[in-house]
């Protein structure tokens, strides 16, 4: 099926990035949903603020802003994914959130569109069970900030078929991103490995091994990374870290995966990095 128009369900940080996305580099219609109106409009405020700060770069022009903001079309009823050729989901994580929506998306949209899902961390192969398409359920994986990241991981439930994933990869691309494949298990490719990495620099801290700075250092210097791992970690949010580890402990039932007791000590602290002011580093000055 030609993909002239995408649903995009939820308005959040995810939502309102491929919405944007897909309008811009894509130039295609976009049905952006959420629950309700103000978060659909907090949605579209991001992206006018985005598209702004482009046009300030030089990098589009007015005309292209308004074309844009004209493509993308906003929506509360998940019934008004009917009109769209191919949607994504990024609503909140929350398992039987997504269950409930894939059924509705699932009668909502027309035969042969594929419902892809943005979640980090739930089993697309148990989303796609609760629909009559499983063949056409996908994982469609965005980075933070979703314009800005490269990398689109699609990932292949167990009963997704070729053509979804390739229809998907190509979507992707479209989009200017760079599909990679990975299969369904938890983590997929690039939280699986990453995820732990910062836990086992966590690890090196709890166990006296090196402190915050050095730890750092090792990683910066010593494989040119942009960033420390425990810089990264209260950056992504310590919260959501520990909520990874245990998502792959529990998927895997393999000890390598135990959260740092570290982890899990801040968090029920608040100390969840950046966003609380305070985790392995201290932010309150800033
Ligand atoms: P968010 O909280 O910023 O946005 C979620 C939005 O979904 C909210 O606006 C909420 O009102 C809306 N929503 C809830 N129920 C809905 C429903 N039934 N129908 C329509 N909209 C509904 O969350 P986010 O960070 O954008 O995450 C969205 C998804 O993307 C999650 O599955 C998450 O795992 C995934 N993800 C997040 C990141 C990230 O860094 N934030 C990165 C990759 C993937």
């Amino acid at each position: 099926m030609e993909i002239k128009t995408v649903g995009v369900i939820g308005a959040g940080t995810m939502g309102n990035g491929i919405a944007q996305v897909a309008a811009h580099v894509g130039g295609l219609n976009v049905i952006m949903n959420d629950i309700k109106q103000e978060f659909v409009d907090r949605g579209l405020a991001t992206i006018d603020k985005n598209l702004a700060r482009l046009l300030a770069k030089e990098k589009i022009t007015e005309a292209q802003k308004s074309a844009v903001l004209g493509r993308i079309k906003t929506s509360v009823d998940v019934a008004d994914m009917k009109n769209a050729d191919f949607v994504i989901e990024a609503a909140t994580e929350t398992l039987d959130l997504k269950l409930d929506l894939f059924k509705k998306l699932d009668a909502a949209c027309k035969p042969g569109v594929i419902i892809a899902t943005n979640t980090s961390s739930i089993p697309i192969t148990r989303l796609a069970a609760a629909t009559k398409r499983a063949d056409m359920v996908v994982g469609m994986h965005f980075f933070n900030p979703a314009p800005v990241m490269k990398l689109v991981e699609v990932i292949n439930g167990l009963a997704t078929s070729k053509e979804t994933s390739k229809a998907t990869a190509a979507l992707a691309e479209k989009l200017g991103k760079s599909p990679v494949e990975a299969n369904d298990f938890p983590g997929f490719i690039a939280n699986r490995i990453m995820v732990p990495m910062m836990n086992e620099a966590m690890y090196t801290l709890y166990e006296g091994v090196g402190t915050v700075e050095s730890i750092d250092a090792c990683l910066k210097l010593g494989f040119n990374h942009p960033m420390g791992p425990l810089e990264l970690a209260d950056l992504i949010g310590l919260d959501v870290l520990l909520h990874v580890m245990n998502v792959l402990y529990d998927g895997f039932g393999d000890s390598k995966y135990r959260p740092c007791p570290l982890l899990k000590k801040y968090v029920a602290a608040g100390y969840l990095g950046r966003k609380s002011g305070r985790g392995f580093y201290d932010y309150s000055a800033k």
